[in-house]
């Protein structure tokens, strides 16, 4: 039942604007994916793309084997859900989900079976004589995500679904869409620009920025190696340094950073001489009393400029130089440094990477 989705050099202009550039992007049957990038990025639009409310200006899609780039929308069998649920006010739950399958023309024995299933997996069966303006938000949700599955599209998109909902609604609708996406096996796009969002549903992210793929990666590969500065940054916390790469050998190279300290990072791809962004996460900074970096490779001295208290962890903003350094630790038998002590941050050459 599941579908593979393809997108072969997809290219969306609106006038002189290029909105999405060049989108070669490959959807395993029953994978979730998901789209993640900020506001503007050229979400909706690629995503529309597929629904076919929107023509590419280039490029094909597949879904299986055929091309459905010259088929409407309401022929491509794909279930979508907006952000604003856009149920019909004037119709049940049970007419809301009913029909796409009344245009259908479905017999109706089997509308009243399918709706039911529908209902059942969103845990919404007895509010079936309800009308929209009788239901909360995510119940509301809930039903939308029953109409877009109830003719078992063989593609579900959902964008920035949960976006509506606060906070407590939203990570229980999380967990309900993975497991209603795990019991159907279906294929998901799911479109967000919230990071923890994708990092934890998706099984690939596609981030997306300025209408371009940048990376497309499992949650753990994005979040440990990023392959560029902008993904780096919108995903999870991160330190970069400004470094210059003063020689390379083997993928590695020694760098001088923050135009004093000398170091070693992974390279990506740099020359001799270019310069780059040594990029380490929060977590992979150690802190101790002040102990003179000036040998020591990957370390530099610095000042606590801030230390906040977070429960199980401590966060530092340690001042050194032009930079400051964002550092994470594990309370459990550290000892803490206050605002004002001089101490000196470092990593290993293992957990930083020179990005561009
Ligand atoms: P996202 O969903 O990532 O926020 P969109 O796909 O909605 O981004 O928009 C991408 C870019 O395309 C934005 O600059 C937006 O203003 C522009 N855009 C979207 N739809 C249209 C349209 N119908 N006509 C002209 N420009 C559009
Ligand atoms: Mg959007």
């Amino acid at each position: 039942m599941s579908t593979s989705l393809e997108m072969k050099n997809i290219q969306k202009f609106y006038g002189p604007l290029h909105v999405v550039k060049d989108f070669d992007l490959h959807i395993q049957p029953g994978e979730f994916v998901t789209f993640l990038g900020p506001s503007g990025s050229g979400k909706t639009t690629a995503l529309k793309m597929i629904a076919g409310f929107e023509t590419p200006t280039a490029g094909d899609i597949f879904l299986g084997k055929r091309s459905i780039v010259d088929l409407p929308a309401y022929e491509r069998g794909i279930g979508m859900v907006f952000q604003n649920y856009a149920l019909f006010p004037h119709m049940t739950v049970v007419e809301n989900v009913a029909f796409p399958l009344t245009v259908r023309k479905a017999p109706r024995p089997d509308i009243e079976q399918k709706v039911k299933r529908a209902l059942q997996l969103v845990k919404m069966e007895q509010y079936g004589g309800r009308y929209p303006n009788q239901l909360s938000g995510g119940q509301q949700q809930r039903i939308a995500l029953a109409r877009a599955i109830v003719f078992n599209p063989s593609i579900l998109l959902m964008d920035e679904p949960l976006g509506a909902l606060d906070r407590n609604l939203r990570e229980h609708m999380k967990i309900e869409i993975m497991r209603i996406q795990k019991e159907l096996n279906m294929t998901v796009v799911f479109v967000t620009h919230d990071q923890d969002e994708a990092l934890t549903m998706s099984d690939r992210i596609a981030v997306i920025n300025e209408g371009r793929l940048v990376q497309v990666d499992d949650s753990k590969t994005l979040y440990g190696k990023p392959n560029n500065r902008f993904v780096a940054s919108f995903i999870g916390e991160s330190n970069m340094i400004p470094c210059c790469i003063d020689r390379v050998e083997n993928g590695s190279g020694e760098v001088t950073v923050a135009g004093v300290a000398s170091g070693v990072a992974k390279l990506s791809g740099q020359a001799d001489g270019e310069n780059g962004w040594l990029f380490v996460r929060p977590e992979h900074v150690e802190i101790g009393p002040r102990s003179g970096a000036g040998d020591v490779p990957n370390a530099l001295d610095g000042i606590v400029e801030n230390a906040l208290f977070l429960g199980e962890m401590t966060r530092y903003l340690v001042r050194c130089g032009n930079e400051t350094i964002t550092v994470k630790r594990q309370n459990r038998g550290q000892p803490h440094f206050a605002g004002g002590t001089p101490v000196t941050v470092s990593w290993k050459a293992e957990d930083c990477t020179v990005l561009n």
